[in-house]
């Protein structure tokens, strides 16, 4: 269901970006910091379903739902509704002052959707780094223990401890020490570029992990093991089969939280509630923000009792974390999720989405790798067949054929060498192959 009063389809009137765009950029650069960049500087003047509309009246079609937020749709009806009659009521008591129903709804919710049967707690915060902040401070607390093992290509957050546990300095961490201590990164099972281009580099990758833990750190000191179950910025590596429930036994066997950042994966994104539940994996904690709101900015915690528990009264919380209105939104997003289907949706999504980029990597060499499930795919780019060097230079030239084109579109990888698709679940079939067109296209013209 889109939001009803945009057109559901592609128009480009002007330049892109076009006149006003281009003033408000002006005015961008001389107002704001310029440490805060915008992958395709059209000004928004509304959204909803599969289209953004810009002040110049370009109608854009999208494939990056704010990063994977506006899942159910941009200004989704039911979100917009739930919100503005929560906004009427209350705006903000502070949780921690005088609670209200929604957030313990929005935990209630979150309990029973994240993976496993057993006793669950959740905590609400503001985004997906305070989130995964959380999630550590958590852990280290129940567990007694310092350490915290991320994995190469992890994107965690641009806070301190956040940025500490991303793996790319560049823009993410560079000048910006000094960082977090006691993070140990390890290598990802990351099947494209494993030595012999091996899909089955999962119980190997699991294997040197493990060894690696042990022999440098000692289980007994790791608090936590912190994955995204399919990389998001770092280029939407699927860990190879195998990988992730060995690292969730060996945490199960060695009394370390397995904590899966399904801030980017989470709610239907992937073709499942959460990405972890494609090998059955059941973390011990889970972290989640982005498409839990429907734009609305919230995130959270969500994880076993006993580790939930462990930590003292007025150890967790903040100002605005599970704010009324994002949690009205929440509710409204998981409740179109379900009535609408939008897990089978996302499959079906990935589907089409697949197969086209599959036909269109076998006509070009360039195109090293297609990976992903559900609504959440990616192309690799490299030199050629032959020669799997990152190739940014191709990424800059697709993107820039697509965005002239009125096709948000966005990059991802550690290289910068990734094209990533993320469109929202509630596209349109026809806005969605309009779009892969538009990007088959921009690989015929290179
Ligand atoms: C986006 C992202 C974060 C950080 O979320 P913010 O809301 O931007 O702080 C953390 N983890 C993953 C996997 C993400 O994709």
């Amino acid at each position: 269901m889109a939001s009803t009063d945009v057109a559901q389809s592609r128009r480009v009137v002007t330049e892109i970006p076009g006149p006003k765009s281009r003033a408000l950029q002006e005015r961008k650069a001389a107002a704001t910091a310029p440490g805060v960049g915008s992958v395709l500087p059209v000004y928004v003047d509304r959204a909803g379903g599969g289209i953004v509309e810009d002040v110049d009246g370009n109608a854009l079609i999208d494939f990056g739902s704010g990063i994977a937020v506006t899942s159910v749709g941009n200004a989704a009806p039911q979100v917009v509704e739930r919100a503005s009659e929560q906004l009427a009521r209350f705006t903000h008591t502070c949780f921690m002052v005088n609670p209200y129903e929604s957030y313990v709804q929005v935990c209630e919710e979150l309990n029973r959707l994240t993976p496993g049967r057993h006793e669950k707690r959740s905590l609400l915060l503001n985004s997906g780094a305070e989130a995964v902040e959380n999630a550590v401070k958590i852990a280290r607390n129940a567990t007694g223990r310092p350490a915290v093992v991320v994995f190469d290509h992890a994107y965690h957050g641009r806070t301190n401890l956040t940025m500490a546990l991303t793996a790319k300095n560049m823009p993410y961490k560079e000048g910006f020490g000094p960082l977090a201590g006691d993070v140990y990164r390890m290598p990802m099972a990351y099947p494209f570029r494993w030595p012999g281009d091996s899909r089955e580099c999962g119980p190997e990758a699991a294997r040197q992990c493990i060894d690696q833990i042990t022999t440098q750190i000692g289980a007994q000191n790791v608090a936590a093991v912190l994955i995204e179950p399919i990389q998001g910025e770092g280029g939407f590596i699927e860990p190879a089969e195998g990988f992730l429930p060995q690292l969730a036994d060996f945490c199960r066997d060695n009394g370390i939280a397995f904590v899966a950042d399904e801030v980017q994966t989470g709610f239907a994104r992937t073709g499942h509630m959460f990405a972890c539940e494609h090998e059955g994996v059941v973390p011990d904690l889970i972290t989640t923000a982005k498409g839990i709101a429907g734009g609305l900015p919230l995130g959270a915690v969500t994880g076993r009792a006993d580790l939930m528990d462990a930590v003292h009264a007025g150890g967790l919380g903040g100002t605005y974390g599970g704010n009324p209105a994002a949690c009205a939104a929440a509710l409204a997003t998981m409740e179109a999720i379900e009535s609408q289907g939008l897990v089978e949706r996302a499959g079906r999504i990935g589907e089409t989405v697949l197969a086209r980029l599959r036909a269109l990597a076998d006509r070009h060499g360039i195109i090293g790798d297609v990976r992903g499930r559900g609504a959440m795919v990616a192309l690799e780019l490299v030199n050629g067949p032959a020669d799997s060097t990152p190739n940014q230079d191709a990424v800059k030239r697709v993107l820039r054929y697509c965005h002239e084109r009125g096709l948000v579109l966005l990059t991802a990888g550690t290289y910068g060498n990734v094209i990533r698709l993320l469109p929202p679940l509630v596209i349109g079939d026809d806005l969605l192959d309009e779009g892969l067109s538009i990007l088959e296209e921009a690989f015929e013209q290179l």
